[in-house]
């Protein structure tokens, strides 16, 4: 057999304005390259309190139960469902798009009876319609909802949830994915029992590790179970001796230049602050969001229910929208996303997340885009689409 030959690693460089991962600073790629530590010694085992205190702030809960899974946010996902149902449970999960379908595949691999809410791609749920399932099923276990749809760029209200979910005996699960670090997560004020997200998205760092946080309720389901977790890798009971401090008993070893990944980058979060962090995601969507309209394009979710780390919009019609995000690749060196299932061919998905919500990114993708759709003889009004993203910002 021939030994494989190919070239010292040189990726082409990218502006990544996709639905994940994004854009990752200087600082945190420096992390990961710091050199390794054992995932016993006393001096990582600072570094995961640091983690964990950091992830509480930014979730906003105070959970002792708050770490970070080794695997991406489906890692997260897995865990949390994994870890509160066993077999026979109920399980009512809110299907508005791909990730509330794959929180449902997850839970009837559970081996739970899974009762599934649906709303419109683009929709989100209201508190009657859950408390209406609640009220129909009777003994459910857990609710489980997306905060923030990333196939429509949907973002579920919380108010009254948690409060729902506690009166019926229900855990309420949340998929923060693509809000946490980019829009506020307050998983103690919802009333949330066990809340997973991902690195690679508004926390903008690689794709690698899920923070994973279980209210004490959530904790006492897990330690009450019939059966063991069917899954080893991802069994809490014995992961939470690792990240307890106090125990810190082997499981699996820990992602070391990961976790010093995601070191740094809550501690850019932190350093930013969330309030100023939240405010300039919502105000680099809103300019984006005021560019597209003026080149034709539509949002798919309602007014108020947008979010501002994941921007989907209709592309204007007639446009073949997979031949101008190949353009924008290849030519311009953006990534853009697509549409996923019954949006498929029909949407684009630019992703604002944290590093790559700038001001610069906002009106590199505009000019890209409006000079790949003039050449389509899509374009009414040259400079419009800068015109008025700029207009958001000035105001
Ligand atoms: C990206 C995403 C996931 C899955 O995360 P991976 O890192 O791709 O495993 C889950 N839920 C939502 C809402 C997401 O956007």
């Amino acid at each position: 057999m021939a030994t494989p030959n190919f070239d010292e690693l040189n990726p082409p460089s990218r502006l990544l304005l996709g639905p994940g991962p994004s854009p990752v600073s200087p600082r945190v790629l420096r992390a990961m390259s710091t050199p390794l530590l054992g995932h016993l010694d006393p001096a990582f085992l600072t570094i995961m309190n640091e983690v964990q205190a950091a992830l509480r702030a930014v979730m906003g809960t105070a959970n002792p139960f708050t770490i970070a899974v080794s695997g991406t946010g489906s890692a997260g996902m897995e865990a949390a469902l994994v870890n509160l149902l066993e077999p026979g449970d109920t399980a009512v999960v809110g299907v508005n798009g791909v990730f509330g379908g794959r929180l449902a595949e997850i839970a009837g691999r559970c081996g739970a009876k899974v009762v599934k809410l649906e709303a419109p791609w683009g929709g989100v749920f209201s508190p009657a319609q859950v408390e209406e399932a609640l009220q129909r099923e009777g003994k459910v276990k857990l609710v489980a909802l997306v905060h923030a749809e990333t196939s429509t760029g949907a973002r579920q209200p919380m108010e009254g949830l948690g409060e729902i979910c506690r009166r019926h005996g229900a855990l309420l699960v949340l998929d923060t994915v693509t809000s946490l670090g980019g829009l506020p997560v307050e998983i103690d004020a919802w009333g949330v029992d066990a809340c997973y997200s991902g690195t690679q998205k508004c926390l903008s760092c690689p794709p690698g590790l899920a923070p994973l946080s279980f209210s004490p309720r959530a904790l006492d389901v897990l330690r009450s179970r019939k059966q063991k977790v069917q899954s080893w890798y991802l069994d809490m009971t014995m992961i939470a001796d690792y990240w307890t401090e106090g125990k810190r008993a082997y499981h699996h070893t820990a992602p070391i230049s990961m976790v010093y990944a995601l070191r740094e980058a809550l501690r850019t979060v932190l350093e930013e602050g969330l309030e100023a962090r939240y405010a300039r995601h919502a105000r680099n969507s809103a300019a984006l969001m005021a560019g597209l309209a003026a080149l034709g394009c539509q949002p798919v979710a309602a007014e108020g229910h947008r979010l501002p780390s994941l921007n989907c919009i209709t592309a204007p019609e007639g446009v073949n929208e997979a031949a101008v995000r190949k353009a924008l690749l290849e030519e311009f060196g953006v990534e853009i996303g697509g549409g996923l299932g019954p949006l498929a061919g029909k949407v684009w998905r630019i992703g604002l997340m944290g590093e790559g919500s700038r001001q610069s990114s906002v009106m590199t993708v505009l000019s890209a885009l409006e000079q790949v759709l003039a050449r389509q003889g899509k374009v009414q009004r040259p400079g419009a689409a800068l015109e008025a993203a700029l207009k958001v910002y000035e105001a």
